[in-house]
């Protein structure tokens, strides 16, 4: 039986001033699964991953999250822009974990995680704090909780920025190459958490030049090259063998 897919991003095209960074970009995403993103340096993975949240405003093309056409909303018999308050309400809907962590520096640690559930989503103060310490808890930082970030290793920052975005209750993650800012020692810790929160079923969007990692946790990657989506397959057909011409001149760079 088919169902709607949780993310469907519909000729998503995008320029720079005369630079097209995305050429029609298709595909989808289902309930629960993990899609890697691979791709060289430049050829649009973060454009990509910023309009589906419309960070970026895609020029042409849609997307939708849970049949709901981002950036839009109904109204009467046709649909128009949103408001800015209405757009972030939308965004909230897809958790995003940057390379660089991006925490509130002057924040504690559980102070960044409860922020945004108290500030934007108008939560209560208690009931957030004791979610924040079980999302802590989950990424094996509870002990951190009154820290700030400084006094905390790369590793356990991106372990805090993932908690951050899971306080947020989304509905999918977006990570954006989550350990390439990451010394090699503390790649593991945060590839595990991204592994057991796909495990517990999180929908997730990974873009990664962690092929070995891509294979184990993702069902699907894609692969991007100038702005076009050259392959959309199983990441069963990721080795030097199998894959698309394009695809496999990457991978025997990067493996
Ligand atoms: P990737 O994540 O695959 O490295 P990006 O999506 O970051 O690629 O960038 C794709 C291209 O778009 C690059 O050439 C980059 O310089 C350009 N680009 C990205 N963001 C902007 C922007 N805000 N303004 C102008 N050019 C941009
Ligand atoms: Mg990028």
């Amino acid at each position: 039986m088919m169902s709607v897919p949780l993310i469907a991003a519909i000729n998503i095209s995008k320029s720079f001033g005369s630079h097209q960074v995305l050429r029609s970009v298709s595909f989808e995403v289902a309930q629960g699964e993990a899609l890697c993103i691979l791709g060289p340096s430049g050829s649009g993975k973060s454009t990509l991953l910023r309009c589906l949240n419309m960070l970026e405003r895609p020029d042409e093309g849609a997307v939708f999250l849970g049949g709901d056409l981002m950036g839009y909303r109904s109204h009467g018999r046709g649909i128009r822009e949103l408001h800015d308050k209405t757009e972030s309400m939308q965004r909230q809907r897809l958790g995003m974990v940057f390379q660089q962590f991006n925490l509130f520096p002057h924040m504690t640690v559980l102070e960044n995680l409860v922020e945004g559930p108290v500030r934007v989503q108008k939560r209560g103060r208690v009931q957030a704090r004791t979610e924040a310490l079980a999302l802590l808890d989950r990424v094996g930082l509870a002990e951190k909780a009154n820290s700030f970030p400084s006094q905390l290793s790369g590793g356990q920052q991106q372990r805090v920025a993932i908690a951050r975005a899971l306080a947020m209750r989304p509905e999918a993650l977006l990570f954006d190459e989550p350990t390439s800012a990451l010394d090699p020692e503390m790649v593991n810790e945060v590839l595990q958490v991204i592994r057991e929160l796909v495990r517990d079923g999180m929908t997730s969007i990974i873009v990664t030049h962690e092929v070995g990692f891509a294979r184990e946790v993702c069902d699907r990657f894609l692969f991007m090259e100038d702005g076009v989506l050259v392959e959309d397959g199983p990441v069963s057909v990721l080795n030097q063998q199998a894959a698309h011409a394009r695809t496999r001149d990457f991978l025997a760079k990067v493996l």
